[in-house]
């Protein structure tokens, strides 16, 4: 689907107020290398960027190339990322995508999202997370929880599944403002737009924003008030 003129005009005005709110932005998560960013953006799934930072700072010591990850003792491998939730899974698809790279790619991070995405484990968001903040190059629209979110209050997509969601993003903006847009956004929910709670008083799209879902008057659930005992 083509986005109609007046969802570009709509995008155009986000992406100027979110450009003037965060003109500076960068990706939360350490790195030095595009296999150290595609080991940490695997690790981030529902975990914390803070807590991610924090676990890989013994990680990338202990393990400094894909060969190392490739090799890995799937146990010691465990233990190591283990605060980061679901650990089970994230070693398996860690340990099948480095052997991958490893016996495909001499070790090395591709740099193009169809080969990305055939990686175990890898999907579009971590291909485009990897691919446009490593390579600075634009493959799409990272759909997170909070571009998801967002979008969708700000009438950007109808949609829930995030290859939707992209394909929406795509068409509504310029291919060179893909890889700030959705770091805007995430820093974006994590500053103003959160799940339960929007700061919608104190948000600089608020007068563009036709808060799609978003309560307007939340209902606290009300305190019962203890009736006055009468027994003497
Ligand atoms: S106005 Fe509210 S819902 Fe819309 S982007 Fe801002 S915080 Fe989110």
């Amino acid at each position: 689907m083509v986005a109609s003129a007046d969802a570009k005009r709509h995008a155009a005005r986000i992406v100027r107020r979110l450009k003037a709110a965060y003109p500076e932005v960068r990706c939360a998560l350490n790195f030095n290398s595009p296999l150290e960013l595609l080991i940490a953006t695997i690790l981030s799934a529902q975990c914390t960027d803070t807590r991610v930072n924090i676990v890989v700072k013994d990680l990338f010591r202990k393990y400094p190339d894909a060969g190392a990850y490739a090799t890995a003792q799937r146990a010691q491998l465990e233990r190591a990322i283990h605060s980061t939730g679901f650990f089970r899974n994230k070693a398996k698809n860690i340990t099948g995508c480095c052997q991958k790279l490893v016996a495909e790619h001499g070790g090395h991070v591709p740099r193009d999202i169809d080969t990305l995405t055939k990686l175990p484990g890898i999907g579009r968001k971590t291909a485009n997370v990897v691919l446009g903040t490593a390579f600075g190059i634009s493959s799409g629209v990272v759909v997170d929880t909070h571009v998801a979110r967002i979008s969708k209050r700000l009438g950007m997509t109808r949609h829930t599944d995030p290859v939707k969601i992209e394909r929406d993003l795509i068409d509504q903006l310029p291919k060179r403002q893909w890889i700030d847009f959705a770091h805007r956004m995430i820093t974006h929910g994590r500053r103003v737009c959160a799940a339960r709670k929007p700061k919608c008083d104190d948000c600089s799209l608020s007068d563009v924003c036709p808060r799609i879902g978003v309560a307007t008057h939340p209902t606290k659930p009300r305190r019962r008030t203890k009736k006055p005992s009468t027994a003497r």
